[in-house]
């Protein structure tokens, strides 16, 4: 009865990494132009920032706006348009 070396199985597991599992989310094409025409929908006020949203329809949100709804925007948007030298919290 040969015993030959028995290489054992083990796998290594790779550590659990959470982080990198949420890169699957789709992150909206941010580009910046000049100027914006549109007013904002929630208080007509100049819109710094437009939404085209993944559904087809379009936003717009003043600089106020545009920061507080970030999260949303950022979940619905296919492509976003800031006006120039507006910084947006959601970027
Ligand atoms: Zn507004």
């Amino acid at each position: 009865m040969v015993e030959g070396r028995s290489i054992p199985l083990y796998r290594c597991t790779p550590p659990p990494s959470k982080e990198s599992d949420m890169t699957s989310l789709l992150s909206p094409e941010i580009t910046t132009v000049p100027e914006l025409t549109d007013r904002c929908d929630r208080c007509s006020a100049a819109a710094k920032l437009v939404v085209v949203l993944t559904s087809g329809g379009e936003l717009a949100f003043c600089g106020h706006h545009g920061n507080r709804h970030r999260d949303d925007i950022v979940r619905v948007a296919e492509r976003i348009q800031l006006e120039e030298g507006y910084e947006w919290a959601g970027k």
